[in-house]
């Protein structure tokens, strides 16, 4: 059997007809960049958030960039953000001149701890910036508890957690600033490049309008230096028309999940792997259903992949150990559990249209893999 990790054959197929009218529409009026479809789009993803304002731009990454420019970030700014997550999380501060300060994560939910987070405030941190990762808030509670006390911008790094909730508010309607990707692979994923930002602050709704079209409210009148950081017309055509679908989709990862954890009890591998935790009174919209291998994680993944089963590592080598932020100074050991969890973690197929025999496949691999250990 084959398993691959994603695959959006059947989900592309299924709306190619409307797909097709959407990009006529849009090839009819001749509006590629921003446009009426991209404005049309705006008012509903406001209205899935729960936000006042949608405003959509060319990436998740320039997304997360915008909303601290937005904040005037720079040079001497801390923004206080998680070690794990994708590289734009902390790209978007350090191209900025500010420097990301690390809190490690909570083992459990592999989100920022909060209780970790005061400590590291000082007089220069201006923003906290965590992550909603693999589909399930940062507990955004007591993140936001702490940084109204000390008058500190939040912002969300939403990228995988559109429709998400803590205590029935959305991820994007529970910050300052919401930040978004269209990229394929998320559960609203376009076909190419996108993204969008949330927020409920008519000045900073402005500033990033104006920030994503080089600064300028009017054509040729700079107030700003900004960014070309546009929306397109086929983006926002096709978007529309998946949209609708999200919740569906989002609810079909979710029971896959839960199928996932019936199998993992049966099988008796419960205690052997460690399965994504769900806070209470959250809705987890399963990304990525990511399960803790303690022990053989890289052997797994191979047995598994000759098995035909595709697997990915999110992520393999955290931030503050990249290359690139060397200059920062941090060394192996000083987050533990970001550490842990980069060498751990392994991630399963969930995507909507998985079938329950190929999870069972899957499960059924891992514990050969199990049996044939012991
Ligand atoms: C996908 C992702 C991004 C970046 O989005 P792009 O649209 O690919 O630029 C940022 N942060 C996280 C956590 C992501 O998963």
């Amino acid at each position: 059997m084959n398993v691959p990790l994603l695959d959006l054959k059947e989900q592309n197929a299924s709306l190619r007809p409307e797909i097709e009218a959407a990009l006529g529409r849009v090839l009819d009026t001749n509006a590629f960049i921003l446009g009426g479809e991209v404005a049309e789009l705006e008012c509903e993803l406001a209205g899935y958030c729960g936000t006042k304002f949608a405003i959509g731009c060319a990436s998740g990454s320039d997304a997360l960039l915008l909303a601290m420019m937005a904040f005037d970030i720079g040079p001497g700014d801390e923004v206080i953000t998680t070690p794990y997550s994708f590289f734009a999380t902390v790209s978007a501060i350090t191209r900025l001149g500010a420097t990301p300060v690390f809190v490690d994560i909570d083992p459990q939910t592999y989100n920022l701890d909060a209780s970790q987070l005061e400590a590291k405030i000082t007089e220069k941190t201006r923003a906290i910036q965590p992550v909603h990762l693999y589909g399930q808030c940062a507990d955004m509670a007591a993140i936001n508890e702490i940084a109204k006390r000390r008058g500190i911008a939040v912002v969300e790094d939403a990228a995988q957690a559109i429709g998400a909730e803590e205590n029935g508010v959305r991820a994007g309607a529970m910050s300052d600033v919401g930040c978004f990707s269209f990229y394929p692979s998320k559960n609203l994923g376009g076909m190419g490049d996108g993204g969008f930002m949330t927020t409920g602050d008519d000045a900073v709704a402005e500033k990033l309008m104006a920030l994503r079209v080089h600064g300028s409210k009017e054509r040729y009148y700079h107030k700003w230096v900004g960014l070309n950081s546009r929306l397109d017309g086929f983006q926002g055509a096709i978007l529309r028309v998946k949209l609708p679908h999200l919740d569906a989709w989002s609810d079909a990862r979710k029971a896959n999940a839960d199928r996932y954890r019936t199998l993992f009890h049966d099988a008796g591998l419960a205690e052997q792997i460690g399965l994504p935790f769900e806070r209470e009174n959250c809705r987890h919209i399963y990304n990525q259903f990511v399960i803790r291998v303690p022990e053989h994680r890289d052997a797994l993944r191979a047995f598994l992949t000759e098995s035909g089963v595709g697997t990915d590592i999110y992520y393999p080598v955290p931030l503050h150990l990249q290359e690139c932020f060397a200059y920062l100074g941090y060394e192996t050991g000083d987050l533990p559990e970001s550490e842990r969890a980069a060498r751990e973690t392994l991630a399963l197929p969930i995507f909507p249209e998985l079938k329950p025999e190929q999870q069972e496949y899957v499960v059924e691999m891992i514990r050969k893999f199990f049996d044939f250990r012991s």
